[in-house]
């Protein structure tokens, strides 16, 4: 591991440079690797010797973004997947098998519940929810003998709630289950899970590690033994992530710790702004002395994220006018882009829930979700002034 800073490594940590002594590193478009000879062949074959064989194993680009990662999550070795839901879907499958047990927070990705409720029950894999809320006693008592992982994400998904890092890594400790922790809101930069325990740390790389709305990709993070049994399953199954997206994301990691600095600024003086507005119930940002978690957040996280929610008075059909009305903000289902974009969770992504399934992860009628983006501040705050003068 090198003794470099975050920010450094994020930069100098690049593959070999080839005899053409290019200073950016190049895209290996190669879906196969030549042999010296049979002996090496043979030897490469044998993982006697380490060396790229065939793109869907490994390439250069893939493992410069994998290395940079590894060095920001303070893991030892990883993965790239061509989504990040390839990333959620190789670490719940490759580590569990008929009969195990996932216990994992309610608040999750919806393509993650539909893997845990869906797909995972065909082959004997059961789970159980808790609310990411919910008592020390709850999640400790939702542990079953056959349970083999918990899986989480914090902050949560729209309704940016916590769970203690710390405290729920020390409970996988001690019943012996692996701790995974999909850390695509906070990035490594803000937060690091493996210090506080995880085994495993997942990401969509397509949200702030892109940072620029261009690829979809994943990453899955962890110890050497851990990331060697995905690593096969990977192989074999093969979910890789193209060389193109993967330099591309190299180079996004570059400028990872400036632009989650900017996101996190914006986003705290824009949730101020929100807070304080006649327009709204209330704003809701992990780094708002209101937030009630400001604490655990102020613990585990070393700044807020690009991600803040309100509750629009008016409710569902004001949240609707109110995303009709913007000027600038984007309205689309990404997030961690340098734009800024507004959803509506109740009326797009979360709309074949209930009502009753919404509020119990958080979603309000009136709850708007902004991935504050690094345009100027000033003109995010004035297009949603505007939007809340043109929707009332
Ligand atoms: C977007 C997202 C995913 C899925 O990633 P894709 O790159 O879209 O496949 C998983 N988890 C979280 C928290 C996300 O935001």
């Amino acid at each position: 591991m090198s003794d470099k800073k975050f920010e450094t490594n994020a930069i100098r940590t690049q593959c070999e440079r080839s005899p053409h002594r290019e200073h950016s590193a190049p895209i290996y478009m190669t879906s196969s690797f030549t042999f010296d000879d049979a002996e090496q062949a043979r030897a490469l074959f044998a993982d006697e010797i380490p060396g790229n064989i065939y793109t869907r194993f490994s390439n250069p680009n893939n493992n410069e973004f994998i290395e940079k990662l590894c060095q920001m999550e303070n893991c030892e070795d990883g993965l790239a997947t061509a989504s990040g839901m390839a990333a959620m879907f190789v670490t719940l499958a490759g580590l569990c098998k008929s009969g195990d047990h996932i216990l994992a927070s309610r608040s999750l990705f919806g393509s993650t519940h539909q893997i845990l409720t869906q797909i995972l029950p065909r082959w004997g894999i059961t789970h159980t929810y808790v609310d990411i809320m919910d008592s020390a006693e709850n999640w400790e008592a939702a542990i079953q003998e056959n349970t083999k992982m918990i899986f989480v994400e914090t902050p949560s998904n729209p309704a940016l709630d916590l769970i203690d890092l710390e405290w729920l890594g020390g409970l996988a400790k001690k019943h012996d289950v692996l701790f995974t922790v999909d850390n695509c809101f906070a990035t490594p930069y803000l937060q690091r899970p493996a210090d506080f325990g995880a085994d495993i740390v997942t990401h969509s790389a397509t949200k702030f590690i892109d940072g620029q709305g261009r690829t979809i990709a994943g990453a899955i993070l962890g110890s050497k033994d851990v990331i060697q049994e995905l690593r096969f399953f990977a192989r074999h199954s093969g979910p890789s992530l193209s060389p193109m997206n993967a330099w591309i994301l190299s180079k996004s990691l570059e400028t990872l710790a400036v632009r989650m600095e900017r996101h996190s600024s914006n986003a705290l003086e824009l949730a101020k702004f929100l807070e304080n507005s006649d327009h709204t119930e209330f704003a809701k940002y992990p780094f708002l002395p209101s937030h009630p978690q400001y604490e655990l957040a102020k613990k585990q996280m070393d700044f807020g994220g690009g991600i803040v929610t309100f509750e629009i008075k008016g409710g569902i059909n004001r949240g609707r006018k109110f995303l009709n009305a913007l000027k600038m903000c984007s309205f689309t289902a990404n997030l961690g882009d340098t734009r800024t974009i507004a959803t509506h969770p109740a009326s797009t992504t979360h709309s074949k829930l209930s009502e009753e399934d919404r509020l119990a992860v958080g979603i309000s009628p009136g709850l708007v979700r902004i991935s504050v983006g690094l345009e100027h501040i000033d003109d995010i705050k004035a297009d949603i002034q505007q939007a809340f003068e043109a929707s009332l």
